[in-house]
């Protein structure tokens, strides 16, 4: 077993980098950082344990008025590992840019200590969490429910800026060699990514951001262009149609698809010079560790918004999004760990969460934690789904 050997010498070094040297990312020169970045990126890849001891997670949330869209979202991002573990160990407090306190992942941070308790806590109250929260997000203010993907979004955006570890302003560089037309187009990802790491780089990037790609194709002189941009979840539409049942696959074909764009609403094709008759279609072009699935069920029409009650049936042990990713790209397997529920309708909705441990699934209801069969996570009251790559399951 020579692996512990290797994860045991890089954390012993890191942490007398971390030690020895009062390595803060404002004193260290570069070489040190790099060092330091790359043992990082090591212990991230071995996807060890964290050397902290863990109760058991199975612990509720207080609901502290119309705050059931929080302790769903919370209890979903308490079982991803990779973000718990950053959050427990305190490792943000040495990684990020920023000289101000962390007052919002600090308190997203307290929230995870007493979910994972060794003592195993009855119940733990977000008060102090929500209160950082608005004040960093004042749209969240008042009393009104609100809804849990919006949340998720903000949250992660927040948390994401007091740990970047670049600085909040820092000029782009100038990436004129992709503007040659014949730069390959994984070429063009890989630059248009680096690119984004230079300003954005935290522990939520390392999770949670991927890549998608926007081809257009000119119908008249058959020009391809592509657009990548970067996005922290999928928000997937939902077919309508006369069924009670719909697959996450259809889900995602439709999101897929091609689209006919006609000669007034296609952007302007780059060898035409004029806006010509073109097709779009998106597709994954960088997969995230973890992929954050929102099934889009209201819709918004100039009265009102209503929702759709439609049942999607998803994959738990195998979701492959191979075929939504770069041609060729072989099946790229995810795991189900989390699902977001919403139940009632737009404007009396309730939030509760499933998510998966060593012991199977349990439901996570406010401060109510009871385990779930497996069998019973699929319902028409899915809402947004957590999925974590199977790295294991990766072949070539
Ligand atoms: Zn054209």
């Amino acid at each position: 077993m020579p692996e512990p050997v290797v994860e045991k010498t890089c954390e012993a070094l890191c942490r007398s980098l971390v030690a020895h040297n009062g390595l803060q990312p404002e004193s260290a020169d570069i070489s040190r950082s790099v060092v330091y970045t790359s043992l990082m990126g090591l212990l991230l890849v071995a996807d060890k344990k964290a050397d902290i001891p863990l109760g058991s997670g199975q612990v509720g949330l207080r609901n502290i008025g119309n705050t059931c869209f929080l302790n769903a979202v919370v209890q979903c991002l308490s079982h991803t590992r990779g973000l718990r573990d950053y959050c427990l160990t305190k490792a943000y407090l040495q990684e990020k840019h920023s000289k101000q306190e962390p007052v919002l992942m600090n308190a997203f941070t307290h929230v995870l200590s007493g979910l994972w308790d060794v003592q195993g806590q009855d119940c733990v109250n977000p008060g102090r969490f929500y209160s950082a929260f608005k004040d960093a997000v004042p749209y969240f203010s008042g009393y009104s429910q609100q809804d849990a993907q919006e949340f998720l979004r903000f949250l992660l955006d927040r948390l994401h800026t007091e740990i970047n570890r670049r600085p909040a302003k820092c000029p782009p560089s100038e990436t004129t060699e992709t503007k040659h037309k014949t730069i390959r187009l994984a070429e063009q990802a890989a630059a248009m990514w680096k690119k984004h790491l230079e300003r954005d780089d935290s522990r939520i990037v390392d999770l949670f951001s991927g890549q998608l790609r926007s081809s257009l194709h000119c119908s008249v002189c058959s020009h391809y262009s592509n657009t990548f941009d970067v996005f922290c979840d999928l928000s997937l539409p939902i077919p309508k149609r006369s069924g009670d049942t719909v697959s996450l696959k259809e889900c995602l074909d439709l999101f897929s698809q091609v689209e006919k764009l006609d000669a007034e609403n296609a952007p302007l094709c780059e060898r035409c010079r004029r806006r010509t008759e073109s097709t779009k279609r998106l597709t994954i072009q960088r997969f995230p560790k973890v992929i954050v699935i929102h099934l889009n069920r209201f819709t918004t029409s100039r009265y009102s918004i209503s929702k759709s009650t439609v049942c999607v049936t998803f994959p738990i042990n195998h979701l492959d999004l191979g075929p939504y990713g770069p041609v060729d790209c072989g099946p790229v397997l995810y795991k189900l760990y989390a699902v977001c529920y919403h139940s009632g309708t737009v404007n009396m909705g309730h939030y509760t969460a499933c998510c998966r441990d060593e012991d199977g699934w349990w439901y996570y209801n406010d401060s109510s934690v009871q385990q779930v069969p497996e069998d019973q996570l699929q319902s028409s009251q899915a809402y947004v789904l957590f999925y974590q790559l199977d790295s294991n399951a990766i072949r070539k």
